[in-house]
């Protein structure tokens, strides 16, 4: 068992850092909000990030954009500096690219950037997916610790392409899932039943995950976000941050995104509506044209 800090106990945090005190580990946490510290019981809580971070084998941060990590780990009194020389320090947040990679180079120490999928219910159930990248002996060494808070862990190339493959997929997923809202909405106009769509598409060459676990209209897959009002699940508002992070990747390697980009458009357009806090199947709604 290892000593490890944790620093960032929201929706995400908290729950990861209760599976490694479930695991046998020593943790240490940190939060800037002092009742989150409350919801990891059997850990210590620490008075500063830094001090969460001293004397860990391992040190995990899960906070909210790449200012956040760039300023915890790189910043006055920061966690890499107040570190072990031999710890490795996993970023678990999802940032953009280029800040995965400077955090890389300045921090000192063994970095992974390690964003996950899964959201909050794989975050409790241990059952994440961890997208990796880093060098692979920073790999080997994290990997067992990351299969303790996830079902999958995916090493993806060096610094920086743990967030890449993250970037990419939920553009994707994005992509996937608004076709699929208005292929709904268009058999609606055209007196083609959901189910009936459901069973042909699930069995075709139209199948996404978007339809077959998450599908955007009530009653095919009864689990999904739309059998309860499109209470999340995966906020709209989260898509749209990771929708900006794809295209300004996409940006920063002069590649140019049509279908990425007019994704960024519309959920821009449902968040400003008032669709942040939904999930983000729930543009739906939007697309039918009966609003956010
Ligand atoms: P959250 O806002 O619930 O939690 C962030 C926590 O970080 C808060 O408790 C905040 O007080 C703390 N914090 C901020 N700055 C800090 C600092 N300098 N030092 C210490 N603590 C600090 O966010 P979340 O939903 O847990 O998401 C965390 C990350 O995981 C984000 O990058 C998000 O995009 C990503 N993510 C979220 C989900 C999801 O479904 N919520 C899924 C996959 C990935």
């Amino acid at each position: 068992m290892a000593r490890i800090g944790f620093v960032g106990l929201g929706n995400m945090g908290a729950p990861m850092a209760r599976n490694l005190v479930k695991a046998g580990h020593d943790v240490a946490v940190f939060d800037l909000a002092p009742a989150a510290m409350a919801a990891v019981p059997g850990a210590t809580p620490a008075a500063s990030a830094a001090a969460a971070a001293a004397d860990a084998a391992f040190v995990f941060t899960m906070l909210p954009a790449g200012t956040h990590v760039r300023d915890a780990l790189l910043g006055a009194g920061g966690m890499a500096a107040a570190s072990r020389p031999d710890a490795v320090l996993v970023d678990c947040s999802t940032i953009d690219v280029a800040t995965a990679r400077a955090v890389a180079a300045g921090c000192g120490r063994a970095f992974l950037d390690a964003p996950v999928s899964g959201g909050v219910m794989g975050a409790e159930a241990g059952t994440l997916t961890f997208m990796v990248g880093g060098p692979e002996d920073a790999f080997a060494r994290a990997a067992p610790v990351l299969r303790q808070m996830g079902r999958t862990v995916v090493p993806c190339g060096a610094a920086g392409a743990g967030q890449a493959a993250k970037a990419c997929n939920n553009m994707m997923l994005a992509a996937t899932m608004l076709v699929t809202c208005e292929a709904f909405v268009l058999a609606e106009k055209l007196g083609l039943s959901h189910q009936a769509l459901f069973d042909v598409a699930s069995k075709s060459s139209g199948q996404s995950w978007s339809l077959t676990t998450y599908c955007p209209v009530p009653g095919p897959v009864p689990g999904s976000p739309a059998n309860r009002d499109y209470a999340p699940g995966f906020a709209a508002s989260l898509m749209l941050k990771d929708l900006g992070l794809a295209l300004g990747a996409a940006q920063a390697a002069g590649v140019k995104l049509e279908v990425g980009a007019k994704a960024l458009e519309i959920y821009e357009r449902f968040v400003a509506e008032g669709g942040g806090g939904k999930d983000f199947s729930g543009v739906v709604g939007m697309v039918r044209g009966s609003g956010a």
